[in-house]
């Protein structure tokens, strides 16, 4: 069996007085996401190996002084956060490149309107539209 076709661009919503989505625009925002998503995968790779070079270095290295300890400990856990971030980045890319796939791409995650593709083309990774995002942020 063939797997589904993505739905047509023309499908995927625009704010009113936007020009319905084209192929191509669809497909420089995929390969903006994909490019991103491979750059975050090999950062976070990278990332994991040398963080574990270190924590082996660091089983090793008992003669450390105490200063010289504490300012690895906050380095580790500094790179750990960067990683983090790094994760929820590339899940949201993900998750950007599924909702093409799907036809949702571009849907608010809140009111369900379109988010707009002027957002969208500055924010691939929007999920809310302006104004619940402008909601979220007076929170
Ligand atoms: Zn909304």
């Amino acid at each position: 069996m063939a797997a589904a076709a993505a739905p047509e661009p023309g499908a995927l919503p625009v704010r009113s007085g936007e020009k319905p989505w084209t192929e191509a625009e669809i497909e420089k925002i995929r390969k903006e996401l994909q490019a991103e998503v491979a750059g975050l995968r090999a950062d976070i790779a990278a990332a994991e190996s040398d963080i574990a070079d270190r924590l082996g270095d660091a089983v090793g290295d008992a003669g450390d002084d105490q200063a010289d300890a504490g300012a690895k400990t906050f380095q580790r856990e500094h790179e750990l956060a960067l990683t983090e971030n790094q994760r929820t980045l590339l899940e949201t890319s993900e998750q950007a490149l599924a909702r093409i796939e799907n036809g949702t791409y571009g849907v608010c995650a809140s009111c369900g309107k379109a988010i707009g593709k002027a957002r969208l083309q500055a924010f691939p990774r929007a999920t809310l539209c302006v104004s619940c995002k402008q909601r979220e942020e007076r929170r």
